[in-house]
């Protein structure tokens, strides 16, 4: 069973996927990890991939695209399947996962604004992260979410794969609400 954990930045998404890799068997794939590990490389494109995380905005898709298509021909799956965290996050980006592997639910974490920029500056106090640490650009990051990813709820619920969860729920309701919509 393939995952896709959707939803604004700060929704609950990695703590989540964090649960279903540590408790479930599940290998994850964290867009956001892997590009904050380039984007500290000294090279480049990292310097690159940092500017474009640092203002809030995202990564190109063309960008995106070869580095998961790398990276799912590299993984190897031997537990319950894939979780992505932070993928897709467009339109176009969801098509390229379509032609990379079967996707078999869609979780929609639904969080509103105002609780999603309190606890991002909450969040930026711990985890040092620029993105994490300033209003305007977590409202800059809302904004691309709303333009760009939102679109890709309705890619999946077309495909009838979309489970949407209330992310203002606790930690533990939220995982019990994802563990049965895998009927886990
Ligand atoms: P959050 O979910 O809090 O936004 P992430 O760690 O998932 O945090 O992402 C941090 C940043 O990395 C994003 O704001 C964006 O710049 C970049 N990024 C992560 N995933 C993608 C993606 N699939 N496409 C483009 N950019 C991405």
């Amino acid at each position: 069973m393939n995952i896709v954990l959707i939803g604004p930045p700060g929704a609950g998404k990695g703590t989540q996927g964090r649960f279903l890799i540590k408790n479930h068997n599940y290998d994850g794939i964290i867009t956001g990890e892997i590009l904050r590990k380039m984007s500290g490389d000294g090279t480049e494109l990292g310097d690159q991939i940092k500017d474009i995380i640092d203002a809030g905005n995202l990564v190109p898709d063309e960008m995106i695209d070869s580095m998961m298509t790398d990276h799912l021909a590299n993984i190897e799956v031997n537990g319950a399947g894939l979780v992505f965290d932070g993928y897709p996050r467009t339109l176009a980006q969801a098509q390229t996962l379509d032609g990379l592997t079967t996707i078999d639910k869609a979780i929609y974490l639904k969080v509103n604004e105002e609780e999603i920029v309190k606890r991002i500056l909450k969040r930026g106090q711990i985890s040092g992260r620029a993105d994490d640490q300033d209003e305007s650009i977590i409202r800059t990051r809302m904004e691309t979410y709303r333009t760009d990813t939102e679109p890709v709820l309705d890619h999946y619920k077309g495909q009838d794969k979309l489970v949407e969860i209330d992310g203002t729920k606790s930690i533990k309701d939220i995982y019990a609400e994802i563990l049965s919509a895998i009927g886990s």
